[in-house]
């Protein structure tokens, strides 16, 4: 496996090998290793990296800075204590010895790809990274922290909008579950359109991500919260992304959207209960391509985020990655073979009448 950045035209995959290492325990239902070697194997059985591609280093070390500018120091300081010692911050939240380096690692790799992106090096960049990040909030305090450490997304767009490399950013968050941390940390700042598909919050942690959540002082209208029922299916998902993330792109006109893509939306994933199947991922994809060429240059970083099953976590990552990397073909064979329609009646009239009231919720961006 190649360590740097791949190329694919405007295109290019940010990894780091050192990454593979990060190793929740044995029983933990995100497998670092086991889902990037079944991602990049089917990355290269489908020729999107291959040994014409030019790899690339490049190295960003991380500024404690960087992070300052999101998170509490007292954070900072916990999480690289745990490091040292191995601990953890929750039950399902370990901090294997070394973790802090490699946060520095994914941290500062993503905030390198930001900056070439914004530095028109490229156009799209994909970042795979090996823990999460869009429930970390500025403190990360509290009973449960979702495997995750920093908030990456809100790390390396802080930076951009410091550096004034970016003004506005959009954010389109596909994982199943609401991104708290990111939702918290940009609440009041309008600099940043967060809008986030997921399964309904009174049966999915963190339980936060109501319509109601709009954001606060500056930031009212900022925030956008799709709370989908459960066995929400392929059609009611790409209306939404349809009916809202479009027209807010070309409300918003972000200088770059940011797609935070999880694969835990699939109806086979263990930790929800959506029904989105595999065809549903690269039509996702091409949707935010299409507005992005239209409204910001075609500017996209793509994030790697949740997905618990790993053949799907691989699939469904390679079918956006071949979206990003104009892949000529693409295979959506479904890991553990398709399934009947599961369409119900009450489920889709119920998710509509989710997207009528986002809309009516945020009126200023849908017109
Ligand atoms: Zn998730």
């Amino acid at each position: 496996m190649s360590s740097g950045v791949v190329n694919s035209g405007r295109a290019a995959v940010f990894f780091r090998k050192e990454l593979l290492a990060h190793d929740f325990g044995s029983g933990h239902l995100y497998r670092v290793k086991e889902r990037l070697d079944a991602y990049f194997t089917l990355l290269r059985e489908k020729d999107i990296i291959n040994k014409s591609a030019p790899v690339l280093e490049s190295k960003h070390s991380l500024n404690e800075d960087e992070i300052l500018a999101v998170h509490d120091a007292s954070l900072l300081e916990n999480i690289k204590t745990l490091s040292t010692t191995g601990g953890w911050l929750d039950g399902d939240t370990p901090v294997p010895i070394g973790t802090y380096e490699r946060i520095k690692i994914q941290l500062g790799t993503a905030i390198k790809a930001a900056t070439l992106v914004m530095e028109g090096k490229h156009d799209r960049a994909v970042l795979i990274g090996a823990f999460g990040g869009h429930h970390a909030t500025s403190a990360h305090t509290g009973k449960s922290f979702g495997f995750c450490y920093f908030n990456t997304s809100a790390v390396w767009i802080k930076k951009l909008l410091r550096q004034n490399l970016a003004k506005r950013v959009l954010i389109l968050d596909l994982d199943a579950h609401h991104g708290n941390g990111i939702q918290e940390i940009f609440y009041e700042d309008p600099s940043v359109l967060y809008i986030s598909l997921h399964m309904d919050p009174r049966y999915s942690f963190p339980g936060t991500g109501f319509v109601d959540e709009v954001g606060s002082d500056a930031g009212i209208g900022y925030n956008i919260n799709v709370p989908l029922p459960q066995k929400t299916t392929t059609q009611t998902y790409l209306k939404a992304i349809d009916e809202i993330f479009t027209p807010a792109m070309k409300n918003y006109k972000p200088d770059l959207v940011h797609l935070l893509f999880g694969s835990d939306t699939h109806h086979h994933d263990p930790l929800s209960q959506l029904s989105i199947t595999m065809d549903c991922y690269p039509a996702a994809a091409q949707r935010v391509r299409e507005s992005a060429d239209k409204i910001c240059g075609g500017r996209v970083i793509t994030q790697l985020a949740g997905g618990y099953d790993i053949p799907v976590a691989a699939r469904a990552f390679y079918l956006v990655t071949g979206v990003m990397l104009d892949a000529p073909t693409l295979d959506i064979t479904e890991p553990h073979g398709e399934i009947e329609d599961r369409t119900e009646a009450d489920v889709t009239a119920r998710g509509d009448a989710v997207i009528t009231a986002v809309k009516q919720k945020h009126t200023s961006l849908m017109t």
